[in-house]
């Protein structure tokens, strides 16, 4: 692969994170080296987190966080989802900077900055420093203008209709 994109998943709709999912079974597809790293979800498990193990050695996926920050469940201080945004933030810069990577998705990294969790300076500083050849893949709604000035591919997930909104509760392999 060659000159590498910034692409951004946004919007209030279903469907950033599998898409973002999507590009990891296209790319593995062709042997290329995929690593997505998720903030604030480490609380929750998703079917990804089983399924990504069968794409091994060239999808990792690591979950860093303490899953929704300030609803239903959430029993964490935010100073506790501040130090696991963090983290995921270091792990991400170790990662795009160890050039062994041709995609590497952060997902729901728009929350994180939106919440003020992690910087949106450190994050645009991490643009910055993004080897050439890699693609980097900013997934989560709330996308900061920054950011959006800044990448090649920009999709607004727009929400026409979910059942979430009848009172209906996330589905087992749709939502999780
Ligand atoms: P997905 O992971 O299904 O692609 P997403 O990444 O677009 O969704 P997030 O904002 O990361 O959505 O939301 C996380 C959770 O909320 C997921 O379980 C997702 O399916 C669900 N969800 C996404 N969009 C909506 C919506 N408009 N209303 C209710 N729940 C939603
Ligand atoms: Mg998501």
């Amino acid at each position: 692969m060659e000159n590498g994109l910034i692409i951004v998943y946004t919007g209030n709709g279903k469907g950033k994170t599998t898409a973002a999912l999507g590009l990891v079974l296209r790319a593995v597809g062709y042997g290329y080296k995929v690593s997505m790293i998720q903030f604030i979800k480490g609380s929750w498990h998703y079917g990804e987190m089983n399924s990504s193990k069968r794409l091994e050695p060239e999808f990792e996926l690591t979950a860093v966080g303490k899953g929704f920050v300030g609803i239903i469940d959430d029993k964490s201080p935010r100073s506790e989802h501040k130090k696991m945004a963090k983290e995921a933030l270091l792990l991400s810069v170790e990662k795009i900077l160890s050039k062994k990577y041709d995609i590497i998705i952060l997902d729901e990294i728009n929350y994180a900055i939106n919440l003020g969790l992690i910087e949106l300076s450190e994050v645009l500083k991490l643009l910055d420093k993004k080897p050439i050849n890699l693609n980097l893949v900013l997934t989560g709604n709330y996308a900061k203008k920054e950011i959006i000035e800044r990448a090649d591919i920009v999709t607004e997930m727009k929400e026409i209709k979910h059942p979430f909104k009848q009172g209906q509760k996330a589905k087992k392999g749709i939502d999780f």
